[in-house]
């Protein structure tokens, strides 16, 4: 029943990006339009027989609200809905007095109405305080009326609700900011720790992942393993076919290799073709012959695919020492990535320890 809610059934209308606002204004509709109708017979039983048609007006407004959302134009659908509380709310406060409580309502609005990304951040802020400054005013104008209708013995029980009531959009309008800020901040961490080419870790997120690691191996007393790959003759793709091509042989390196390697291993773009790999718990020898055998499909992969340009990787290794500085063994790993150069590329040199 509740399909329309969810992020498949949405109405065509409604865009992936607002789906959200969506949700929210659609659940606040729904909620206020049970109230109001519940409003209705309470204003009725009262004798509150002005307020009475009153909300038939409101559950008018909330329907159209809901409608108006429905049709993915939300921050119309807000505005009206704001504009329905305060005129409800001054209404409701005229004819009952500051007592029954629903000048509260004017607070959650405030809440609600700085939501409305269509306005800037100060217009929102204003048109946000517009309603809280109603609220003040409100004090002023009717703090004299007195509460003559029906069930007068019930009244601080509807204030006490009321203030319930309209507290939920307030803590459902910070709830959804809290919930949008740490999707943002986990979304940008991610972000500042990725290669957007490739989508490995980058050279800050490895250099700090492989500084932890070899600190656990030194505590551990276990060893670690760091290698350099680099695309052989990579300049010669570029000039060749293209940069393009290029950038398509370095995505796909980028997921070969990290299909090649366990979860605890980095695996990172060290810059334009070149390549970082920690291997922790890896012995030099292991590592030297993992990498031997990943350098092997390596080819075989391009080959397959690609059969015209042969596309191969050089590749340094070296173990490093409890207590050695990830730059040290980098520097290592990079001098025997150079060696495999020299050898004729398309192979790899294992280098022993940097010095503590
Ligand atoms: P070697 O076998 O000695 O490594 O030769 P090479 O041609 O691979 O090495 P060189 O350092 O001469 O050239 C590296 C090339 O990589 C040059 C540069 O244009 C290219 N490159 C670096 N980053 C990117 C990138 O993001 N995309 C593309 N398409 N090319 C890149
Ligand atoms: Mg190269
Ligand atoms: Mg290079």
């Amino acid at each position: 029943m509740l399909s329309f809610l969810t992020i498949q059934g949405r109405p065509v209308f409604v865009e992936e990006k607002d789906f959200r606002r969506y949700v929210i204004v659609s659940l606040l509709s729904i909620f206020a339009l049970i109230v109001h109708l519940f409003l209705i017979c309470v204003f009725w039983l009262i004798g509150a027989i002005e307020l009475s048609v009153i909300n038939v007006g409101s559950v008018l407004i909330w329907s159209a609200g809901l409608y108006i959302n429905i049709k993915g134009k939300h921050d119309l659908a807000i505005l009206l809905l704001c504009f329905e509380v305060m005129i409800h709310a001054v209404l409701a406060t005229s004819y009952l007095g500051l007592g029954a409580g629903f000048q509260h309502y004017l607070w959650a609005i405030a809440a609600l109405a700085v939501l409305n990304t269509r306005l800037n951040t100060l217009f929102a802020g204003l048109f946000s305080f517009l309603f809280i400054m109603i609220f003040a005013c409100l004090y002023l104008i009717f703090s004299e009326v007195q509460y003559s209708y029906r069930f007068a013995q019930w009244l601080e029980w509807v204030h006490f609700a009321n203030i319930l009531v309209a507290g939920l959009p307030f803590i459902i309008a910070l709830v959804a900011i809290r919930f949008i800020t740490v999707v943002q901040e986990a979304r940008l961490s991610e972000l500042a720790s990725v290669d957007s080419l490739t989508g490995l870790y980058n050279r800050r997120f490895a250099t700090d992942a492989a500084n932890k690691i070899l600190k656990r191996a030194a505590r551990l007393n276990e060893p670690v393993s760091i290698v350099i790959g680099d695309i052989d003759f990579f300049k010669e793709v570029n000039d060749r076919a293209g940069h393009e091509v290029g950038d398509a042989v370095l995505k796909r390196t980028g997921l070969f290799l990290r299909e090649q390697f366990r979860e605890e291993d980095v695996v990172a773009r060290w810059g334009g073709e070149e390549f970082l790999i920690v291997l922790p718990g890896m012995t030099g020898d292991t590592a030297f012959r993992k990498i031997e055998s990943v350098r092997e499909q390596f080819v075989d992969k391009f080959e397959e695919d690609n059969p015209l340009d042969l596309i191969t990787m050089s590749f340094g290794v070296t173990e490093c020492q409890p207590g050695s500085v990830f730059k040290d063994s980098l520097r290592v790993a990079d001098h025997a990535m150079y060696a495999s150069k020299e050898k004729g590329r398309n192979c790899t040199t294992l280098s022993p320890p940097a010095r503590v």
